[in-house]
């Protein structure tokens, strides 16, 4: 698929990540990634963002942790996994600029994705963060109205055709570009 003239005269500075299915792979529907060992990265996902890192963008991770408020893991877990990841990252010269994470149940707060809390958390984190400067990167519909209702560009990653939440094919309609992994969004950001 096209990237519809995606960063045609646009500075991009800061990427927006999803992180189940994104940077990891996502499990089964009604199955959560709680601990480090559930944590399994992406191929070419470390190289992808210290390439965002070399060209001088933030890179800010978005991510919904319902799990937390259904009791499956606590979210010292969500964190010690963030924690790990970037130690990870360290180790080969990349990093994340920050992480957001909503702990909350369905329609009990503002920040779980398609709601912009977190993009309204980094924004008060990070004063040069734009909307209009901005992209985010994706493998749920969620994901690509959070991008939209923010205001900023979106990039459906495809990924792994068994774990596909349901309304996917409108999150892939509704996005500016659709790649199939995080490497192939950051090449299209980039290139
Ligand atoms: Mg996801
Ligand atoms: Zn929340």
């Amino acid at each position: 698929m096209s990237g519809k003239n995606f960063v045609r005269g646009v500075v991009v500075e800061t990427v927006f990540l999803d992180r189940d299915g994104v940077i990891n792979r996502k499990l089964a529907e009604g199955e959560y990634v709680s601990s480090w060992e559930r944590f399994e990265l992406l191929p070419g996902v470390v190289e992808a963002v210290a390439r965002l890192n070399g060209a001088g963008l933030r890179v800010v991770v978005v991510t919904n942790q319902r799990g937390v408020a259904l009791g499956r893991y606590r979210a010292a877990d969500v964190e010690e996994i963030h924690a790990r990841f970037q130690a990870l990252l360290a180790e080969r010269g990349a990093r994340v600029d920050a992480f957001y994470y909503c702990p909350h149940d369905r329609r009990q707060c503002g920040c779980r994705k398609p709601l912009t809390g977190m993009f309204e958390q980094a924004r008060a984190e990070f004063a040069a963060i734009a909307a209009e400067t901005s992209v985010m990167v994706g493998d749920s519909l969620s994901d690509i109205e959070f991008g939209r209702a923010a205001g900023m560009r979106t990039i459906f990653v495809s990924g792994d055709a068994a774990h596909r939440k349901p309304g996917w094919e409108r999150g892939a309609e509704l996005a500016d570009a659709v790649t199939d992994d995080l490497p192939a969004a950051v090449a299209l950001i980039l290139d």
